[in-house]
């Protein structure tokens, strides 16, 4: 019988969307392949976490100690790589966040295993795995396979699969100490850095008027301002807007911002990069503002305005003021 180990991801207390995801998936692939579900939880008190997901795995290996209270990938390397050897999974997923960013490569190079980045699905024939990942910023998908090897491991993209449980399991839980040896840490943690939660919430918009680089430069988008204020609606933006300065970080829609689901979403001058329309996917209908009639945001978009942003916000604000004058 094979195994999955699925490499949990939590924080300050909380376990991360991408843990439950993995969980899923790693789930689909139980079922199919009668593969058995191992949930690796590296912290401190983290008993609660372990509670959270007992119905999702088969087996929760806890690596529970003082020391391991903030990530760091030099001791969750050593320590997983024991597991692998141990255990030897066939697979073994993490996130592709920026913890498991930074761990899985030199997990990869400390087990000796082959390293897939980013996948956005995973086919398992004949106990190897196919990893789907995308290329061109989502223009393509590709099919990558694997040399024969004692396990692989796989990073997932978050949001690409249910948080839904799949499965009905009873995981037995395995406490596990940590190796004896001294294991040399490179790195200090230091804190955690909250970002600003800001005075407005996108996520809790029913009408979103988001502004992408077509605004060409900062002083143009109090003009989007206004035409969200028109509306009633709030105003959020994409990536390069908030890597300019141009408008603060809790208004970012996208994979490392927020996802949104209001029931309207006007992008303005957005190009519609897979890393931004992952954070509008549970958007009602979806309205694109883009002179270029190429722009992957209309194939998303439900109603597509083909035009020079300038020349449509203008008219719309006067519109929209004029009809509530009405
Ligand atoms: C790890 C990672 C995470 C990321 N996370 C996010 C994220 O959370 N959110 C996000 O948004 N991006 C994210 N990105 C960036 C993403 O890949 C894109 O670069 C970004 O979404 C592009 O933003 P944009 O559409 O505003 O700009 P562009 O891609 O430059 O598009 C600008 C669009 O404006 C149009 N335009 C120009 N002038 C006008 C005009 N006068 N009138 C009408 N249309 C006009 C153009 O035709 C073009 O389509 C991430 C990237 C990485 C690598």
């Amino acid at each position: 019988m094979g195994e999955v180990f699925v490499i949990v991801e939590h924080r300050l207390g909380e376990i991360r969307d991408i843990t439950l995801e993995m969980l899923w998936k790693a789930g689909e692939l139980g079922q199919g392949l009668s593969y058995k579900v191992t949930a690796v939880i590296i912290g401190h008190e983290v008993k609660s976490i372990a509670e959270t997901i007992s119905d999702r795995a088969d087996k929760i290996i806890i690596l529970d100690d003082e020391r391991l209270k903030n990530f760091n990938a030099d001791i969750s390397k050593e320590i997983i790589a024991g597991l692998i050897e141990e255990s030897r999974p066939t697979l073994t997923l993490i996130g592709n966040t920026s913890w498991g960013m930074e761990l899985a490569p030199c997990l990869a190079v400390r087990a000796g295993l082959p390293l897939a980045t980013d996948c956005i699905d995973i086919m398992i024939k004949d106990d190897k795995p196919t990893a789907q990942r995308q290329m061109y910023g989502g223009k393509i998908f590709s099919n990558v396979s694997f040399t024969p090897s004692a396990g692989y491991l796989l990073t997932i993209r978050s949001g690409v699969f249910p948080k839904d449980k799949i499965g009905d399991r009873q995981a037995q839980i395995v406490q596990k100490d940590l190796p004896p040896k001294d294991i040399p840490m490179r790195k200090d943690f230091i804190e955690f850095a909250e970002t600003a939660a800001g005075d407005v919430d996108i996520t809790q918009a029913e009408l979103l008027i988001s502004v992408g680089r077509g605004v060409g430069e900062e002083g143009n988008i109090p003009l989007i301002r206004e035409l969200a204020e028109a509306l009633n609606g709030l105003l959020s933006c994409s990536r390069p807007i908030v890597d300019k300065n141009w408008l603060p970080k809790y208004l970012q829609v996208g994979t490392s911002g927020k996802s949104v689901t209001p029931k309207v979403y006007i992008a303005v001058g957005i190009s519609g990069a897979f890393q931004h329309l992952a954070g509008i996917t549970g958007a009602g209908t979806v309205i694109a503002i883009n002179k270029d009639p190429k722009a992957p945001i209309f194939r998303t978009a439900d109603y597509g305005i083909i035009e020079d942003l300038f020349k449509i916000v203008p008219v719309l604000k006067e519109k929209v003021l004029e009809a509530k004058k009405g």
